[in-house]
């Protein structure tokens, strides 16, 4: 290993001292993550008392619209976020809190064992140096020590990793040479580089068209099986985690509504934002000329204003009001499984419900 490369000796160097409720296995731990943006009409509460973990090699879908805070929450892992946000709770990897750590430690931290993948690679990516320039800086910014064959051979080889044909050639071409779905690759090798413990992948298919999209999401898997790293993939669409997440939190309005395995999230939701987001995927054995899918009435909320109580009350079917749904905000809880959380004063209702049951007929 290179000196100067962050090994988990390295971070020996800062005892663990998270809380009993993080788990030591878990890559990275959020606790309590509040992040509220100033406004001229007060404050946007972009992200309300988040908390999940991930462990090595799973796969955790974040999903929500836009606006339910989860692209927030992936910037404030990364310290992305600009310096008017403020922001509150704490972020482990490893068991180490984050803002303990020296900043060098932190800058390693962030870009080599947490690194993300951008929505739109055409930005991300630098016009006027070549797409294996690009990769080759990636791997130096964090092993100075590299000598430069070694850093040819590696851009090769991240390069077929993640499926770019003639792998050899393509690195000396420029990003506007590539296909949307190749840039998107691109990004994807420059940003495991460095075989980071964390991927977070923020809508890494929304611009693609939707056999590209499949591509990208088997290399995400690839890379997933090979190298045994946690990733965070980030999407508006349940669809996109169905095949690829083990485990699912879907947000709403800044608040994480409900958390589950995939199954347990597909087959028996327990809250109805979650259940409504189901009602309107279309399914394979379903004749779409028969059947019209459920569409969640109203708007996401405006994060100024949220809705008291529940936020999602004015666009649920099974609010109860005023009391409890717009008056107490529903805690995260289980009903069998510990594993299985929603936010909803009756869950045990929902969850008599399957997605089907809210389609329609067309007429
Ligand atoms: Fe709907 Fe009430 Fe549950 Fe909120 S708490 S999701 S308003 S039933």
């Amino acid at each position: 290993m290179p000196s100067d490369d962050l090994s988990v000796d390295e971070l020996e160097g800062v005892e663990p001292e998270a809380p009993p409720d993080v788990p030591r296995d878990a890559v990275l731990s959020v606790r309590n993550l509040h992040v509220d943006f100033p406004s001229d009409d007060g404050p946007v509460h972009a992200v309300d008392n988040v908390s999940f973990d991930v462990f090595e090699n799973e796969i955790v879908g974040i999903v929500g619209e836009s606006g339910s805070g989860k692209s927030v929450t992936s910037m404030a892992i990364m310290g992305l976020l600009p310096k008017r946000a403020q922001i509150s709770g704490e972020v482990y990897f490893r068991g180490r809190a984050l803002r303990d750590l020296p900043d060098k430690q932190l800058r390693r931290i962030r870009g080599a064992k947490i690194a993300m993948v951008f929505q739109d690679a055409l930005t991300a990516l630098d016009p006027v140096y070549t797409v294996g320039a690009q990769i080759a800086e990636a791997i130096t910014v964090h092993d100075r020590h590299i000598g430069k064959a070694d850093v040819q051979d590696r851009v090769v080889e991240l390069l077929r990793l993640v499926g770019i044909p003639n792998p050899g050639h393509r690195a000396k071409e420029y990003p506007h040479e590539f296909s949307g779905g190749m840039r998107q690759r691109a990004m994807i090798a420059m940003s495991i580089a460095n075989e980071p413990d964390v991927l977070i992948a923020d809508e890494p298919t929304t611009a693609l068209d939707v056999t590209i999209q499949a591509q990208v999401l088997e290399v995400m898997e690839r890379i997933q099986e090979r190298t045994n790293s946690a990733i965070i993939l980030i999407t508006h669409d349940l669809g996109v985690v169905a095949g690829l997440a083990d485990r699912v939190m879907v947000m709403y309005a800044g608040r994480a509504v409900e958390t589950g395995t995939v199954d347990e999230i597909f087959y028996s939701p327990q809250h109805p934002y979650t259940l409504g987001l189901l009602a309107s995927l279309p399914r394979l054995d379903e004749d779409s000329r028969r059947v019209r899918l459920h569409r969640i009435k109203g708007q996401p909320p405006s994060l100024v204003h949220v809705p008291s109580g529940c936020a999602f009350h004015p666009r649920c079917q099974f609010a109860r009001l005023p009391a409890p749904c717009s008056t107490e905000v529903p805690a995260l809880r289980a009903i069998d499984d510990l594993d299985h959380v929603a936010a909803c004063h009756f869950s045990e209702d929902v969850v008599k419900v399957r997605p089907d049951d809210l389609k329609t007929e067309a007429s």
